[in-house]
């Protein structure tokens, strides 16, 4: 076939480009037509300057009132140009003497790019821009410009030209198809070559609204197939195994059971029933990979101690891993405190533990002294050899990537066996998400809070009424409560995070001389901060000041109040992660959110849900709708899927059918199987070896 051809045979492209390209992942001429744009440029009209609106790529065209440099920390070269309905700032930093003298007063000009807010209203910062000459008219391209993803060294240009080519061959050998008919037919879509063929040169009469939206029936035919190739990657990896050994662990039910009786409070309904799914799955020959959804508070860690329990009256090893070091540590204390009584001591193994300690560790859990593991990431890291690991547990899994729970898993493999492996959440998510995100694990949910919990009440207070919040924490302390006060994050870069953190403390210990008050912040020594944790516990504080790092997970129930400064800057799901921080004793706990006026349209609408509700689905299903799912499964930080067409909140009612076509493929073919994979996902499909 013509399309399987490499690279190097189109025209223009040699060596060292080739070698660009791989970068893309593109390899096959084949691949260049799945090189999707990421997005396409509307210059099919010019927007009049008195309807520009903030945030949109527009083409203007104007004439120059005046050019001037001025400095604002560096030079800048401003262009100020008017159309009659309205002014609009060009602003460059970088500039050639020649190109200041092109902007003469009374020039008309006709630029395009991102357009912003300014001081003085709207302007574009560096647009792309032609001088026109006398009497000629702006030109308008007559179809959207496709821009496809960037790599160093290749320009769109270029990109435009090689998409030409593969389209041109398409043209004489079609991609395969591999979407059944029955499917296509049912769905209504366009074949795959006349698709790939609009969304790489849309025609001019493409409806434009549909296109920059992403719903056009093409759009749609390819992120179906798309999602179909993720989902089913997914269910091979599930597939795989499921047809794997695992030591089944049957035995130990009475040391379970005495454990769940001596626990100093009942298990919940909820949290009972997912023990028995957890104690069902952990008794088949077969890995486990089960997800444990439950809101925050809902006792997601019991349910894990319970797990761990059993494997080691099973003889294997248990390890428990936790994103943060501060969790990871307050986990290594329940559970030394929980299995003290039956001679179990926990091992700890996290990144900036010293040397010779590791070593220990590194011992420990090499020959099996080590029945129980707790860490960080750093169990899953080269150097760590498990002597018998039968039960992996990934707390707070949206902090982690699909890939480390594979590497986890892969570490394990002993003697053709693999650990079962236990994942925790209290992000709960749509179940359309679900369904894409974790189409390898089966779901448990944890919900139910356990008795007696009062939910927390939020308010929102502006920070000018800082005073009033300081005396209420003052009356909560003396009260016998404790409280947290969590400082503003500043993104890229821990020194200020650290600083803000520190001048609240300095502002607050003047304020309440007779409290007493702890620091904690990510650039502490590990050693330092688990003092001030442990002191905070145990009561020994009485407020704690701290940046995110007390996020996820921590749990003190004597604490009932939570002021988060600048919380107009933080996310919906981390608001409500800090906020499940407090409400975990008997006492009606207290949640303010201390902003800055004035309040931006999404920044209201946050913090009104979380006025409004205490429920995790409610908050998840929120955040999504405001942010997307990248934020909301911690995609940025740990790379699931990025997709180049689909969309999970805009194409989620894709999934039930995407569902469907994978279980009847998954049963008929496992060839087009797993070219679909292929084709999407390369042939180092990022889920492991699929
Ligand atoms: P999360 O699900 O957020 O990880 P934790 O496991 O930290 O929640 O549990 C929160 C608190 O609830 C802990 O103090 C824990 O000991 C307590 N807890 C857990 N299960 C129960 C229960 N069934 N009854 C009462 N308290 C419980
Ligand atoms: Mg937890």
């Amino acid at each position: 076939m013509l399309s399987d051809s490499p690279l190097t045979e189109l025209k223009g492209v040699g060596e060292a480009l080739a070698k660009k390209l791989e970068k893309l992942g593109l390899h096959r001429v084949d691949d260049l037509l799945f090189l999707l744009p990421l997005r396409y440029e509307d210059r099919t009209q010019l927007i009049k300057i008195g309807s520009l609106q903030a945030g949109t790529r527009s083409l203007v065209t104007g004439e120059v009132l005046l050019a001037e440099t001025a400095f604002r920390g560096r030079r800048n070269l401003l262009v100020r140009i008017s159309d009659g309905s309205g002014q609009l700032t060009l602003r460059f930093f970088h500039f050639s003497r020649t190109q200041q003298a092109q902007f003469q007063p009374g020039a008309h000009i006709t630029c395009f790019g991102e357009v912003r807010r300014g001081k003085n209203g709207f302007e574009i910062i560096h647009p792309e821009y032609r001088v026109l000459r006398k009497n000629q008219d702006a030109t308008t391209s007559d179809s959207l410009t496709p821009i496809y993803p960037a790599t160093e060294g290749v320009q769109q240009r270029r990109l435009r030209n090689l998409t030409d080519q593969a389209l041109q061959q398409m043209s004489r050998a079609p991609p395969q198809e591999l979407l059944p008919a029955a499917t296509t037919e049912k769905l209504g879509m366009p074949s795959l070559a006349d698709a790939l063929a609009y969304l790489h040169r849309p025609p001019p009469d493409a409806d434009v609204q549909q296109m920059l939206a992403g719903t056009h029936p093409c759009q749609q035919r390819l992120a179906f197939e798309e999602l179909l190739a993720h989902y089913l990657s997914l269910r091979k990896v599930r597939a795989l195994a499921a047809s794997e050994g695992a030591v089944a662990l049957r035995e130990g039910n009475e040391d379970v059971g005495n454990f769940i009786d001596d626990l100093p409070f009942k298990l919940t309904a909820a949290q009972q029933r997912v023990v028995n799914d957890i104690l069902n799955d952990l008794a088949e020959p077969h890995p486990m990979m089960r997800l444990i959804q439950g809101d925050v508070g809902s006792g997601k860690t019991v349910v894990a101690a319970i797990a761990c329990l059993k494997a080691i009256a099973c003889g294997v090893q248990a390890a428990i891993m936790a994103p943060t070091e501060i969790l990871a540590e307050q986990h290594w204390r329940s559970f030394s405190d929980w299995f003290q009584p039956l001679g179990i001591e926990p091992a700890w193994l996290s990144g900036s533990q010293r040397v010779v300690a590791r070593r220990e560790s590194l011992a420990a859990i090499a020959d099996g002294t080590a029945q129980l593991i707790v860490g960080t990431h750093a169990l899953f890291q080269e150097g760590v050899d498990f002597h018998r690991l039968g039960l992996v547990v990934i707390d707070e899994q949206h902090r982690f990537g699909v890939h480390q729970r594979m590497a986890l898993r892969d570490k394990g493999v002993a003697q053709g066996a693999h650990p079962h492996q236990l994942v925790m959440t209290a992000t709960p998510i749509p179940r359309t998400l679900a369904m894409a995100a974790y189409a390898d694990l089966d779901t448990s949910v944890i919900d139910e809070l356990p008795p007696g919990r009062q939910p927390v009440t939020t308010i929102a207070i502006p920070e000018s009424r800082r005073h009033e919040v300081v005396e209420r924490v003052l009356s909560a302390c003396a009260a016998g409560q404790q409280a947290y006060w969590v400082c503003p994050l500043i993104e890229e870069s821990e020194v200020l995070d650290y600083q803000a953190a520190e001048a609240s403390y300095a502002m607050l210990t003047e304020a309440l001389p007779d409290l007493r008050i702890g620091l904690v912040h990510g650039r502490m020594r590990p050693a330092e901060k688990e003092r001030g944790m442990k002191a905070f516990k145990e009561g020994l504080i009485q407020l704690l000041v701290a940046t995110t790092v007390i996020e996820v997970g921590v749990d003190v129930p004597n604490a009932s109040l939570m002021i988060i400064e600048n919380a107009e800057r933080m996310g919906l799901s981390q608001l409500h992660q800090l906020r499940g921080r407090v409400g975990r004793g008997a006492a009606q706990s207290h949640c303010v959110l201390l902003y800055k006026a004035p309040l931006g349209r999404i920044a209201k609408e946050r913090l009104s849900v979380l006025r409004e509700t205490n429920d995790g689905f409610i908050v998840a299903q929120r955040d999504l709708e405001l942010r997307g799912p990248g934020e909301l499964l911690g995609t940025r930080q740990t790379g699931l899927p990025e997709y180049r067409v689909a969309n999970l909140i805009r194409d989620a009612a894709l999934m039930p059918q995407v569902q469907i076509t994978a279980e009847g493929l998954m049963r008929t073919s496992d060839v087009r199987v797993a070219a679909i994979v292929r084709r999407w996902l390369g042939d180092a499909s990022r889920y492991g070896k699929v």
